[in-house]
């Protein structure tokens, strides 16, 4: 017999040894012992198979449950262990316990992955990249649930199913559809998009590797000190690896040969000792220089500029370490906004309350109500106590033993309260109950940040200002013309010469597409 058992190291391969070890005795699930696994109960050598047989109808059934749901958006990842080290003081910004001292180190996972496509699809394809950590802190599990970009496409949260099924197939056609993704978000009231969409047409859509790219909190938190002062912050990950990205071609082509290059790409470098690394800063915004902001502190689709704001930096996070089992500490690894510390609150970003629901609730549906129960997700460097929070399927820590099912502060079942302060002038929110749909905004501010990022930033990279009318130019070509008509009024008011340059792309590409399908 060979191959790998539970935890079990690489290397530690049995094959060639001439003693096998005690352990590898092969069970039923129940650990009844089984002479020859690969047998089977039968009526004689060629008869039909016995009922009796619950070895065999175990390993079929099991079989079948493989298969846990697929996150919907998010599927396809690569994870990796490490830790946080703290190398600069911010205790007047935030009195988190992961902060307290410089050079203290936090055990950390981070999760790498792709948005739209499913498990399977490929590493390499045009998409954002999601970047989310779990630090095992003492005050409890923190999950920074972060993406390789500072903004997204959307600001209205209702929005998300909708922007997420233009990613995926067709309902008839069951094929990933340009129409989809231009229709939805050429319209209107969805051009928010723009300064998303010139990130993610640029060559940052197809990172090199996971390496190779930064973080971004994109939403806007809130921090407070010990002595209760807040701040709005943004968290921003910077790869100590440098930017290295792919260009179009160069992401298609690996996507054909090896789907998988960013996981084989993080896995090997790990593996041998190449640990990748990231410095971690914050921008920090008190509430009155918020209200002098041109947009909402609280919209995604904005970045607070370096100049006004500029980045401080924290702490250093390193990778140095691979799972030693994929399904059990990556897929079943379950990350959300609302996993937080005390110091570390979410703001009134409404796109970031709305995770707040649904990242947890896409856990229990995935891995059950218990899924904090997993080894991977127990916050195990702090400690669960809520008795009233029990029972459920898979409940596997001893459900809180003889415990009362209650709280209350009688005699017999008193609970300690923990000593924190109460942040100093808070935020003071009023108004009706109202139906707001945050559409656009006055005057031209939606396009302003995507329209210097074209001009100033991608003007200093040579190159990539041409690269991304490439980019938006052969994917657009794939839409019906009414829809290429409104991706060109769109990027015109980003800049007119980066639209024609997108026409010219597109015709080029349509032209292309024609020959080929004559050939
Ligand atoms: P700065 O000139 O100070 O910053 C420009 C930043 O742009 C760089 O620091 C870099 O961020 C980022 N960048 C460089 N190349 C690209 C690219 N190809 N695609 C996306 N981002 C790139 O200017 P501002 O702070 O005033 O921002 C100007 C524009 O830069 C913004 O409109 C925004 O689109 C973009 N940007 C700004 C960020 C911010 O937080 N202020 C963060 C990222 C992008 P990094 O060092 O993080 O890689």
């Amino acid at each position: 017999m060979s191959g790998r058992g539970e935890g079990e190291g690489k290397g530690n391969d049995n094959t060639n040894s001439s003693e096998v070890r005690k352990d590898r005795v092969v069970t039923t699930v129940e650990g009844m012992p089984i002479n020859e696994p690969f047998a089977t109960q039968r009526v004689g050598q060629h008869g039909p198979l016995l009922m009796q047989d619950s070895s065999l109808i175990e390993l079929l059934a099991h079989f079948n449950r493989e298969r846990i749901p697929e996150r919907n958006p998010h599927a396809h990842g690569s994870g990796a262990f490490g830790y946080f080290e703290v190398t600069d003081d911010i205790t007047d910004i935030c009195g988190s316990a992961m902060f307290s001292e410089i050079g203290k180190r936090t055990r950390c996972l981070t999760r790498f992955s792709t948005v739209g496509g499913e498990k399977g699809s490929a590493d390499t394809v045009r998409d954002p990249r999601g970047f989310s950590t779990k630090f095992y802190t003492e005050e409890g599990n923190l999950d920074w649930v972060y993406n390789n970009t500072p903004i997204f496409f959307i600001r209205d949260p209702a929005k998300f199913p909708h922007f997420i099924h233009t990613q995926k197939r067709n309902p008839q056609t069951n094929l990933k559809d340009p129409d989809m993704f231009w229709d939805f978000l050429t319209t209107p009231e969805n051009q928010v998009c723009i300064h998303q969409l010139v990130i993610l047409f640029s060559d940052r859509g197809t990172p090199a590797s996971y390496r190779h790219m930064n973080g971004y909190s994109g939403h806007t938190y809130k921090w407070s000190n010990k002595k209760g002062d807040w701040h709005y912050v943004q968290v921003h990950i910077k790869t100590d690896q440098g930017i290295k990205n792919l260009t179009n071609e160069e992401a298609m082509r690996i996507a054909g040969e090896n789907p998988d290059f960013c996981q084989k790409d993080l896995f090997d470098s790990i593996e041998k000792g190449n640990a990748p690394s990231w410095t971690v800063f914050i921008q920090t915004m008190t509430e009155q220089e918020a209200k002098r902001l041109p947009f909402s502190v609280f919209d995604l689709t904005k970045v607070w500029p370096h100049k006004q704001f500029p980045l401080r930096r924290v702490g250093k996070l390193v990778l140095n370490e691979n799972p030693q089992n994929f399904f059990a500490q990556v897929e079943q690894a379950a990350f959300a906004p609302s996993n937080t510390v005390p110091y570390q609150e979410a703001s009134a970003d409404p796109v970031l309350q709305s995770r707040l629901f649904a990242y947890s609730d896409a856990h229990r549906y995935r891995l059950g109500p218990n899924f904090n129960q997993i080894p991977v997700n127990c916050p195990y460097a702090s400690r669960f106590f809520h008795p009233a929070i029990r029972d459920g399927p898979m409940n596997v820590n001893g459900n809180f033993g003889a415990e009362p099912n209650y709280l209350a502060n009688s005699k017999q079942y008193q609970f300690l309260q923990q000593e924190r302060p109460i942040q100093q002038h808070q935020e003071v929110w009023a108004g009706p109950a109202t139906p707001f749909h945050w559409a656009t905004s006055p005057g031209d501010i939606d396009y302003v940040q995507a329209r210097d990022l074209y001009r100033k930033v991608l003007a200093r990279q040579p190159g990539q200002q041409e690269n991304l009318a490439h980019n938006i130019g052969v994917h657009v070509a794939g839409a019906r013309p009414d829809i290429q008509q409104r991706v060109f009024e769109m990027f015109a008011r980003v800049d007119k010469q980066l639209a024609a340059d997108i026409r010219k792309e597109c015709s080029a590409a349509s032209s292309g597409s024609e020959l080929r399908s004559k050939l």
